[in-house]
């Protein structure tokens, strides 16, 4: 049926009189597969909005391309959605993450990609919050919502780190003090061997001066990686870290013993005497012998905590 001989009331739109650019692309396009016209002028009228024509087509194919959203890798391991919720919640449980910070992990299905939440407190994130981003930082869908302004610490370093499936980046204040003074952070514990080789600090001032302190853009973010280098995690100076792990219970344990340690750290430094330090070597060992068993068994802990069962 021929659109065009409906009758006017059939229009739908506030000015049914308006000449829609699609309108003229199809009529044009119907006018010019009807062949030639006795009528020169009508054939030279013909052929200019069939022209136009093309360049609304040329404009139409264009645009979406310009807008176009990276392709899903598919949906994610279940069980990697939810240690990822879990992983939000024991984080904000264990007053590591409060309303700020945020953790993700790399798609399973795809090495370029990774998930995370929208932007929202940690302790409120579900499965239903959870976008999958591409390495630009990109959302695949974020259906209107908004975004963590640093998930470009995420992208760049899942870039830069083959090896890294999960990262959390948080303000723990235990840690503060260690990005601002010149006191390096250092492991007093067994729990904490994955520092056993120290803790970069990251100056954001050093590349980028003056700025509103957050890794806002992909640029940022490939500079703390490069300071987190092959290290297990980076202080930033000032705000406060990012911790990677090989997967969500690791990088989700690493931070909790992090913050822990700090605050060890500044007890035994106040108590006055000789503070004596994990040797680089007895660091090294631990981690051989399987950095705290994987935090298998503090997880399945803390995961039953904080999923209320
Ligand atoms: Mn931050």
């Amino acid at each position: 049926m021929d659109r065009y001989s409906l009758p006017r009331s059939d229009r739908s739109g506030p000015n049914p009189r308006s000449n829609r650019p699609s309108d003229t692309f199809l009529r044009s396009a119907s006018a010019a597969s009807r062949g030639i016209s006795s009528n020169s002028m009508e054939k030279m009228l013909t052929w200019r909005s069939f022209l136009a024509g093309l360049v609304f087509l040329g404009v139409a194919v264009v645009l979406p391309a310009q807008q176009q959203t990276p392709a899903t890798a598919g949906t994610p391991d279940p069980k990697l959605v939810e240690d990822l919720v879990a992983a939000y919640r024991i984080l904000a449980q264990q007053g590591v993450l409060d309303g700020f910070g945020h953790v993700s992990v790399r798609h399973n299905r795809a090495a370029n990609r990774f998930i995370m939440s929208r932007s929202l407190a940690p302790e409120l994130v579900t499965a239903a919050d959870l976008i999958e981003f591409d390495l630009d930082g990109n959302a695949v869908d974020a259906k209107g919502r908004s975004l963590y302004s640093e998930r470009f610490i995420h992208a760049e370093i899942y870039r830069a780190r083959p090896d890294v499936r999960a990262v959390v980046h948080n303000h723990a204040a235990a840690l503060i003090p260690f990005s601002v003074s010149s006191v390096p952070l250092r492991p007093m514990y067994h729990m904490v061997s994955f520092i056993g080789k120290g803790v970069p600090v990251f100056d954001i001032r050093n590349a980028f001066g003056m700025t509103d302190m957050l890794v806002s853009d992909s640029a940022k973010g490939r500079a703390l990686a490069q300071t987190l280098s092959d290290n297990s995690c980076v202080l930033m100076r000032g705000h406060g870290v990012v911790v990677i792990g090989p997967s969500i219970p690791h990088a989700v344990g690493r931070s909790v013993y992090l913050e822990v340690n700090a605050r060890i750290q500044a007890q035994a430094m106040a108590l006055g005497g000789n503070v004596t330090y994990l040797d680089p070597q007895e660091a090294q060992k631990m981690m051989d012998a399987g950095e705290n068993r994987g935090y298998e068994r503090p997880w399945e802990l803390w995961k039953a905590k904080a999923m209320g069962k």
